[in-house]
Protein backbone atom coordinates (compact mmCIF):
# COMPACT_ATOMS: atom_id res chain seq x y z
CA UNK A 1 0.00 0.00 0.00
CA UNK A 2 0.77 3.32 -0.54
CA UNK A 3 1.41 5.55 2.83
CA UNK A 4 0.01 8.90 3.47
CA UNK A 5 -0.26 10.98 6.43
CA UNK A 6 -3.76 11.46 7.84
CA UNK A 7 -3.83 15.45 7.08
CA UNK A 8 -2.78 14.56 3.72
CA UNK A 9 -5.70 12.23 2.78
CA UNK A 10 -8.13 13.65 4.58
CA UNK A 11 -7.48 16.80 2.47
CA UNK A 12 -7.77 14.77 -0.57
CA UNK A 13 -10.30 12.75 0.45
CA UNK A 14 -12.75 15.94 1.41
CA UNK A 15 -11.65 17.59 -2.12
CA UNK A 16 -13.35 14.48 -3.96
CA UNK A 17 -16.57 14.31 -1.79
CA UNK A 18 -16.81 18.29 -0.60
CA UNK A 19 -19.80 16.97 1.13
CA UNK A 20 -17.29 15.20 3.89
CA UNK A 21 -17.51 16.96 7.60
CA UNK A 22 -13.43 17.97 7.49
CA UNK A 23 -13.69 17.13 11.22
CA UNK A 24 -16.11 13.95 11.79
CA UNK A 25 -14.06 12.42 9.57
CA UNK A 26 -10.35 12.58 10.57
CA UNK A 27 -11.95 11.72 14.14
CA UNK A 28 -13.02 8.72 12.18
CA UNK A 29 -9.63 8.15 10.60
CA UNK A 30 -7.70 8.39 13.99
CA UNK A 31 -9.95 6.10 15.75
CA UNK A 32 -9.39 3.86 12.96
CA UNK A 33 -5.73 4.42 13.24
CA UNK A 34 -5.82 3.38 16.63
CA UNK A 35 -7.99 0.89 16.65
CA UNK A 36 -4.91 -1.02 13.76
CA UNK A 37 -2.18 -0.21 16.24
CA UNK A 38 -4.16 -2.14 18.57
CA UNK A 39 -4.44 -4.81 16.75
CA UNK A 40 -8.24 -4.84 15.35
CA UNK A 41 -8.99 -7.28 12.65
CA UNK A 42 -11.52 -7.26 10.12
CA UNK A 43 -14.78 -8.81 11.19
CA UNK A 44 -15.32 -10.60 8.06
CA UNK A 45 -12.53 -12.78 7.56
CA UNK A 46 -10.17 -12.00 10.31
CA UNK A 47 -6.95 -10.34 8.72
CA UNK A 48 -6.04 -6.62 9.76
CA UNK A 49 -7.88 -3.94 9.21
CA UNK A 50 -7.58 -1.35 6.62
CA UNK A 51 -7.75 1.74 8.63
CA UNK A 52 -8.71 4.32 5.63
CA UNK A 53 -11.13 1.72 4.14
CA UNK A 54 -12.72 1.46 7.32
CA UNK A 55 -13.08 4.73 8.20
CA UNK A 56 -14.65 5.32 5.10
CA UNK A 57 -16.84 2.01 4.76
CA UNK A 58 -17.36 2.80 8.84
CA UNK A 59 -16.59 -1.15 9.53
CA UNK A 60 -13.87 -2.81 10.44
CA UNK A 61 -12.54 -4.71 7.47
CA UNK A 62 -9.74 -5.13 5.80
CA UNK A 63 -9.06 -4.04 1.99
CA UNK A 64 -10.29 -7.18 0.12
CA UNK A 65 -13.45 -7.60 2.00
CA UNK A 66 -14.34 -4.13 1.50
CA UNK A 67 -13.24 -3.14 -2.12
CA UNK A 68 -13.40 -6.67 -3.23
CA UNK A 69 -10.31 -6.86 -4.48
CA UNK A 70 -6.75 -8.17 -3.79
CA UNK A 71 -4.30 -6.11 -5.05
CA UNK A 72 -3.68 -3.23 -3.10
CA UNK A 73 -0.49 -1.80 -4.39
CA UNK A 74 -2.13 1.63 -5.58
CA UNK A 75 -4.07 2.20 -3.03
CA UNK A 76 -3.20 4.06 0.10
CA UNK A 77 -2.75 3.68 3.99
CA UNK A 78 -2.34 5.58 7.00
CA UNK A 79 2.09 6.09 7.27
CA UNK A 80 1.55 5.16 11.21
CA UNK A 81 0.06 2.16 10.25
CA UNK A 82 1.19 1.05 6.87
ZN1 LIG B 1 -11.49 -9.17 5.60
Amino acid sequence: MVPISIEQFVSQYTKNNPSTNKKSFTNKLNESVNSKKFGAVCIQCGNPIWAIGSAVADWNGCFTCITGESDSDDDYEIDDVC
